[in-house]
């Protein structure tokens, strides 16, 4: 019997953290979660050419020799982790964690490494299968303090093994899998603020595996989430659940730090036939919008050129010394490094600065403006162009007009604005 994994992940930077420096992958026959750590910028540049490194084994894995062919592949990670290291002495202590698992449709063979966990629900009973590589775990295994005073222990992210030191021994398993299964994969940022007993709860309680991963991503926020914040769910079916792009986020996506010659995030965004056959059918609607259309053109021409560029091995350098202005997650009227278009899928664009402005506060042009995103040659011209569509003054033509704040002189608000700002 082969089984299937239906899956879901999002990788978030948390409330605190200024950059995310977890990564993570999933992919019909590969799932794995990174938490990088090192000064210099350098935890983001981890994980994400470990995890660009190990989702090569998104493919059903062989016969025989899976294990030897795990180990070689992170072994080859963490080689090229050392040699980032011997190249800029600067990056000494930099590394990550790995929580990965290669599944053969009934098999899983998982390598651990750090304080990423894997939990499994199975039949409402919940268990967590991996032993954290940390100080409090090795106490707690001795016996010196319990678990509950481990999560509260000042040193509780203190990391006893990771990738990128100089020799590395990660824990190698395999698990059955049984339909109904569903696995989380996280890093220290869920399981930090959010506690076991929510986390069995929001796995038992989800429908989907999208839901259970927004769920707890939610409860992290929440709770302040101090540092970044990534969670993984993949639940086990006996149904082909249908054609499921890969996901890769967080550090890993971005294509700065997966400049590899084995680097999967080029392939990935070159790959996917989803978005170009879903462009295409957008382009052939019968009577498009003109203004629309010439977006949509634009987008498919730059989509396509940024795909050549890659094809040549060009990385996204370029992508990356352009901006616009657009409308981040949370809807505000934001600057982004990058092009406003998604290749395959994967959006090439990099929040850069979010205003506190909304964007549904901007009149309905400057909305759809926005919508193609407002491009700009500089940052600085991104910054000027952001600060005047934001300018909270009455006299900020960009914006709805300021809502009247109870004086009698309604005559002067513009009738046709149903709209208004408070400020
Ligand atoms: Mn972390």
């Amino acid at each position: 019997m082969s089984l299937h994994l239906r899956y879901a992940a999002i990788s978030d930077r948390g409330v605190v953290r200024q950059g995310n420096q977890d990564s993570v992958y999933a992919g019909s026959h590969f799932i794995a979660v990174a938490d990088g750590m090192g000064g210099m910028a350098a935890g983001d540049l981890a994980s994400a050419i470990v995890i660009n490194t190990v989702a090569r084994l998104d493919v059903p894995p062989p016969e025989e020799s899976v294990a030897d062919e795990l180990a070689d592949t992170v072994a080859e990670a963490n080689r090229a982790i050392r040699r980032l290291v011997a190249d800029d002495p600067d990056k000494e202590g930099m590394g990550t964690t790995l929580t990965a698992l290669w599944f053969d449709g009934e098999w899983f063979n998982m390598v651990h490494i750090g304080d990423s966990r894997a939990y499994r629900m199975r039949d409402g009973a919940f268990e967590q299968i991996t032993v954290d590589d940390t100080y409090v775990q090795m106490l707690v295994d001795e016996g010196r303090i319990t678990a509950e005073e481990a999560e509260r222990h000042p040193q509780r992210s203190l990391l006893l093994r990771a990738l990128g030191a100089s020799e590395v021994e990660p824990a190698f398993q395999t698990l059955k899998g049984v339909p109904g299964d569903r696995l989380l994969l996280c890093s220290d940022g869920l399981t930090g603020p959010v506690s076991d007993a929510d986390i069995a709860l929001a796995l038992q309680s989800a429908a989907t595996p999208i839901e259970a991963v927004e769920s707890l991503v939610g409860q992290a926020l929440e709770a302040g989430a101090p540092d970044n914040v990534t969670v993984l769910i993949a639940d086990v079916v006996e149904g082909d659940p249908g054609e499921q792009a890969p996901i890769i986020a967080g550090a890993a996506a971005d294509a700065r730090l997966a400049e590899s010659d084995t680097a999967v995030l080029p392939a990935i965004k070159r790959g996917d036939p989803a978005e170009a056959d879903e462009e295409a059918e957008s382009d052939g609607e019968a009577e498009p919008k003109g203004k629309r259309r010439g977006g949509r053109v634009w987008r498919t021409v730059l989509a396509c050129l940024i795909v050549l560029v890659l094809a040549a091995g060009g990385g996204l350098w370029w992508v990356r010394t352009h901006y616009f202005i657009g409308v981040s997650d949370s809807g505000n009227i934001s600057v982004f490094r990058g092009m406003p278009v998604e290749v395959a899928g994967v959006e090439a664009a990099w929040l850069e600065i979010e205003s506190s402005r909304a964007a549904e506060d901007a009149v309905d042009d400057v909305q759809d403006d926005l919508d193609e995103g407002i491009t700009a040659d500089s940052i600085e011209d991104a910054e000027s162009e952001l600060a005047e569509l934001t300018d909270a003054a009455a006299t900020n033509e960009h914006l709805v007009p300021l809502c009247s704040s109870g004086d009698s002189s309604t005559d002067t608000q513009p009738a046709a604005t149903a709209d208004c700002r408070e400020s």
